[in-house]
């Protein structure tokens, strides 16, 4: 599984688009304090712990945990 620090975030969507199991979608609903609508992760349970996302991330906002740990 991952988790996703929205305020380090600036939903630049590298993350959604190097995710294989798509599961990281930008929210467009709430920003962060800066004004950045987010990434999320949607499914958690099919996370592949495979750390493309946050390999990715320029904001080291992504952080994966392993066996759902
Ligand atoms: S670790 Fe891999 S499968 Fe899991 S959210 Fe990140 S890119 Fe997707
Ligand atoms: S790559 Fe990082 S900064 Fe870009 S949308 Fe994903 S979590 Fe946010």
């Amino acid at each position: 599984m991952i988790t996703i620090n929205r305020e380090r975030c600036k939903g630049c969507g590298l993350c959604t688009d190097v995710c294989p199991a798509k599961i990281i979608m930008i929210k467009h609903d709430k920003p962060n304090s800066k004004g950045y609508y987010t990434a999320e992760c949607t499914d958690n349970e099919h996370c592949r712990s495979c750390r493309m996302c946050g390999i990715i991330c320029p904001d080291c906002a992504i952080t994966i945990y392993k066996g759902g740990k």
